[in-house]
């Protein structure tokens, strides 16, 4: 039997990945992306911009919606660029918010830094919000041409090179998105 399930973001490197995520534990999962624009994010955590985007695509379509907000978080920054990495620089291409970071992290040593991720489901009968984070640091360069946003300068904990260089799956295993959905997994289970 298959489980339609909308979800509230237009990003399509995340709706891959959380297919990849979730199809190996809820067999018979459809995920659409919701026809809704993309609504106003001004939460001001990951968990509260995460549940903005599940509620829009629940409320639009009636049917069960998951969403994720996510970011990177570098301490040395004081935690930027956070909930506003997908337009840190000011075109919000890739490339673009990535040289940013790089260049206010010239000469810094500590380059401690996580990626973030709070994943959301909503339906008729409630909410859940779960929040992970996939602790690493800040490469000098990027490398890989793997994954998506900041993975050519993200060097996971326990590697030695960055999460663009890691196999699809890899990153999964590993990932804050890959967590973070895990969790929220049975309750999304539990909806079929
Ligand atoms: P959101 O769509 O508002 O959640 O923005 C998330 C932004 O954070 C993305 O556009 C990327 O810049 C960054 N980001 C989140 N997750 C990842 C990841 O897994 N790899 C690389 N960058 C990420």
């Amino acid at each position: 039997m298959s489980m339609r399930v909308v979800v509230g973001t237009k990003n399509a490197h995340k709706v891959l990945e959380l297919q990849r995520i979730l199809e190996g534990l809820i067999p018979g999962l459809v995920l659409e992306p919701s026809p809704e624009d993309s609504p106003v994010e001004d939460g001001d955590t990951f968990s509260a911009n995460a549940l903005i985007k599940a509620r829009a695509a629940f409320r639009s379509t009636g049917r069960p919606a998951i969403a994720d907000d996510s970011g990177l978080e570098v301490r040395w920054l004081q935690g930027r660029p956070g909930i506003f990495s997908a337009r840190y620089a000011e075109s919000g291409v890739d490339a673009d918010n990535t040289a940013k970071v790089l260049s206010e992290m010239a000469g810094v040593e500590d380059r401690a830094a996580a990626f973030v991720c709070a994943a959301a489901l909503v339906h008729e009968g409630g909410e859940v919000v779960i929040e992970k984070r996939w602790e690493g640091s800040l490469a000098q360069e990027p490398a890989g041409s793997g994954g998506f946003g900041y993975d050519p300068v993200f060097i996971p904990d326990g590697y030695l090179v960055t999460s663009a260089e890691l196999t699809a799956e890899e990153k999964d295993s590993l990932s804050h998105r890959g967590q973070a959905f895990r969790a929220l997994a049975p309750a999304l289970a539990a909806l079929g």
